[in-house]
């Protein structure tokens, strides 16, 4: 679906930064001697979602729900098998290398690990000033950039000589933020960005984040499967279970009305700090169903205490909820 790129601006309104429309992936899955394809997981399946400038969209779901492989082929490090992706009104779906070269610079990605996202080898002056080098600049002009880059996410003025076992985690996902963000992106992905950190930590590297967002401007696709991170930090949120999007709204509402019963689900099982209020429930039964062969009708179903015979039957789409912007795929509510 890639080869046949249309380039046009569609953005509805400049408040729209990404527009993804029906986004899909399928993966191959490979058997018998020759390794054919014998059939496919569906990772992402026909996502529609906007994320508007200078916001922070919340993506949440169990893991293996496909907000990791969303959140890449967005950047097209993973290409779609399905549907189309709009930058600043332009679709860059099928841009080849070349032309894809600009949105690049405007779109990084801060990853979940930053003890295997970091070159053990080589100094933090390097990891740091890599994409620079990347797009031709070189010399002191890059090592300047460095050194301001390295006081912006607060790490030492020493820092650029180490190498990346002479820091903590959150030091090294600090430097991992500074990599992403020295080409001045607009657009950020944060895949996980804190959930290898001890607890201590992560706050910290969020207050970093959110205050990078102010100064810089940063518009950021935040994924997470924690919903109390999610809930203190994004403005929007969508929430993914089996490769589709089931509810998104703002998050004042998706968390105080949450329509769809894995929603409401996932937010009994936050852990409530106070013993004395941890009324929750028992959680969700079941475990996620195979991608590869996913339940027919509505995917929740083999899991939802409300399911009816017609959530074996069919597919519920979003349709709007109380709330601006709040959607819901459930037959029954
Ligand atoms: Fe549950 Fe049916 Fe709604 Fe799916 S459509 S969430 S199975 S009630």
């Amino acid at each position: 679906m890639t080869d046949n790129p249309t380039h046009t601006a569609t953005a509805a309104s400049t408040d729209l930064l990404l527009q993804l429309r029906d986004l899909s992936k399928t993966f191959p899955v490979k058997g018998g001697v020759l390794g054919r394809a014998v059939g496919g997981v569906r990772a992402v399946d026909r996502v529609s979602l906007e994320i508007r400038r200078d916001e922070v969209f919340g993506l949440v779901g169990e893991s293996g729900c496909g907000k990791t492989t969303l959140g890449r082929m967005i950047l097209r490090l993973i290409e779609p098998t399905g549907g189309r992706i709009f930058f600043d009104g332009t679709d860059i779906t099928g841009l080849d290398r070349g032309r894809m070269r600009a949105f690049r610079k405007r779109m990084q990605i801060i990853f979940q690990d930053p003890f295997g996202s970091l070159n053990p080898r080589k100094t933090v002056d390097f990891i740091v000033g890599e994409p620079l080098r990347i797009d031709g600049q070189e010399g002191a002009k890059v090592r300047e950039k460095v050194r301001e880059m390295i006081q912006l996410v607060g790490l030492s003025a020493d820092s650029p000589g180490r190498y990346p076992h002479e820091f903590s985690g959150g030091q090294r996902q600090r430097i991992g933020i500074a990599r992403a963000l020295i080409l001045h992106p607009e657009f950020l992905v944060a895949d996980e960005p804190v959930s290898a950190l001890d607890v201590s930590i992560q706050a910290q590297i969020l207050n970093l984040l959110m205050d990078l967002r102010e100064r810089l401007s940063l518009t950021m696709l935040f994924i997470s499967h924690d919903l109390r991170v999610v809930r203190s930090i994004c403005d929007r949120v969508a929430v993914m279970y089996l490769g589709r999007v089931v509810e998104e709204g703002r998050v004042e509402d998706l968390y105080q009305r949450p329509v769809h019963p894995y929603t409401e689900e996932l937010i009994r099982a936050i852990p409530e700090p106070d013993p004395e209020l941890a009324i929750r429930g028992g959680g969700l039964a079941g475990e996620v169903p195979s991608p590869i062969n996913p339940p027919p009708g509505c995917a929740f179903h083999p899991r939802c205490p409300l399911a009816r015979e017609i959530c074996q039957q069919q597919t519920p789409e979003l349709t709007p909820r109380q709330g601006e912007g709040h959607r819901a795929a459930c037959h029954i509510r």
